[in-house]
């Protein structure tokens, strides 16, 4: 008995000094057992939350997290393994630094529960520092005068533009320093382009992010451009500012066959890009005007993706993103043509097809879609689109019409298809 005593009591010791963070909760999350070193890298997070709740004290960090939990229905297991926490995601400050904890929670009972924290800030800024020397290195090859460069300070304010970027967005460099972030990129998510700040969180997150979007020009006008942003780590490892870089897309004209991929498909579904989208689209809409053979379009949007990301994270509505365009590709002829034309908002071109056929396929796509499952450590994620068909007519946006039967689909109630006629009757 003496025996056993001091052996829990070593053990308890061990636990208190341990060089990570443990935490044991119940099924509501409520905290039975917290070491020091949990409670140095959790009470700062907590702010005025309850502190005698795990998931209450990580709900600004890591809100997933309480999802992932209360998701996990089996007795016991784990619910996450190194789950990347990053914390005071808005942080720009010099001198603070950005830290990255992990968390691992494994369930033990329906009503007990251990969680893991460690600090992976050095991991994390070291992965960051490969990755960017691995950005910049292939930057400099692809021949920097494409590359609009603007640089921001920790503060969020633009301390240094390159030429390329006035001749591309048509802004002088001198009314762009000194201004700040939300003066240049309006924060709206128009069109399903990814917003600055959500951009900006995701470069700082892996060390550099890259997206397709609109950007708008000094006269109004817009183009379609790759936005890269790399968070720059200074020498003391610490969060030294961004760099912006965008590339318009819409005019390059290279070579090589990494080039021309880069060029002409979206980087993370794979599907074709605008661009690339838009050379198909004139060659068929030509051959409709000039021959009249049919040419059809479906517009698909996913259904609440944004809630995606906030439950399970941005990772998991990558894997999303990636997984909708794949089901699509399969389901179509080769001479179809699949595009990322911005966020989850994708487009299929559908040569010598009619509307009626067209419609057929759309429905065959929804129902194909509505039965994508992704698994999450919170169990398998189902998700729904909406689409939108339209056909070729005189004096029409063909992309315009099928836009429009789409967001009458989404007022229909989401996971339908409409075809313009449909959508004017739901009117
Ligand atoms: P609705 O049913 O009305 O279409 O709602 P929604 O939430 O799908 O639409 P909304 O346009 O509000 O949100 C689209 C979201 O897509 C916003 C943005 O965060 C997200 N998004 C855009 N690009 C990406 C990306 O590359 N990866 C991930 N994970 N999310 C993205
Ligand atoms: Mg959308
Ligand atoms: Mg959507």
């Amino acid at each position: 008995m003496a025996t056993a005593a001091i052996e829990d009591e070593k053990l308890i010791e061990f636990l208190y000094a341990a060089p990570v963070g443990l935490v044991e909760i119940n099924a509501a999350g409520t905290i039975a057992l917290i070491n020091p070193y949990a409670m140095k890298h959790l009470l700062p997070l907590a702010g005025t939350r309850d502190t005698g709740n795990l998931f209450a004290m990580l709900d600004n960090v890591a809100p997933e997290l309480r999802n992932m939990f209360e998701g996990f229905t089996a007795q016991s297991g784990t619910v996450c393994d190194g789950h990347r926490i990053m914390v005071d995601l808005c942080r720009h400050h010099v001198g603070t630094d950005p830290k990255m904890l992990a968390c691992t929670l494994v369930k033990l009972s329906a009503d007990r529960a251990i969680a893991c924290i460690s600090d992976i800030t050095i991991q994390v800024a070291q992965e960051r520092r490969l990755k960017q020397a691995e950005t910049w290195f292939s930057s400099l090859i692809n021949d920097i005068n494409d590359y609009a460069v603007l640089s921001i300070n920790p503060d969020g304010v633009v301390d240094a533009v390159n030429a390329s970027w006035t001749s591309q967005t048509g802004f002088a460099s001198d009314t762009l320093i000194g201004q700040t972030l939300a003066n240049i990129f309006p924060s709206s998510v128009t069109d399903g382009n990814i917003g600055m700040v959500e951009h900006l969180r995701l470069a700082e997150r892996d060390g550099w992010h890259l997206n397709e979007m609109w950007h708008s020009r000094k006269d109004g006008s817009r183009y379609w451009c790759q936005r890269l942003i790399a968070a720059r780590v200074g020498c003391d490892g610490q969060l030294g500012g961004y760099t912006v870089v965008l590339r318009d897309i819409t005019r390059q004209t290279h070579n090589t066959d990494d080039l021309r991929r880069l060029l002409t498909q979206d980087q993370l579904t794979g599907a074709a890009n605008r661009a690339r989208f838009q050379q198909h689209f004139e060659r068929e809409h030509r051959a409709w005007a000039e021959h009249g053979i049919p040419l059809s379009l479906v517009t698909l949007d996913i259904d609440y993706f944004k809630r995606v990301n906030d439950t399970y994270g941005h990772l998991t509505g990558d894997l999303v993103l990636r997984r909708f365009a794949q089901t699509i590709a399969k389901a179509i002829r080769p001479t179809d043509v699949l595009a990322r034309l911005g966020g989850e908002e994708f487009a299929v071109l559908l040569p010598a097809t009619s509307l009626s056929e067209a419609k057929e396929i759309a429905e065959r796509l929804r129902v194909l879609v509505a039965g994508i499952r992704v698994e999450t450590p919170q169990g398998d994620l189902a998700i729904t689109a909406s689409l939108g068909c339209a056909t070729a007519m005189p004096n029409q946006d063909l992309l315009r019409v099928a836009d429009e039967a789409l967001y009458a689909a989404k007022r229909g109630g989401r996971d339908i298809v409409y075809t313009v006629d449909e959508a004017a009757v739901a009117a």
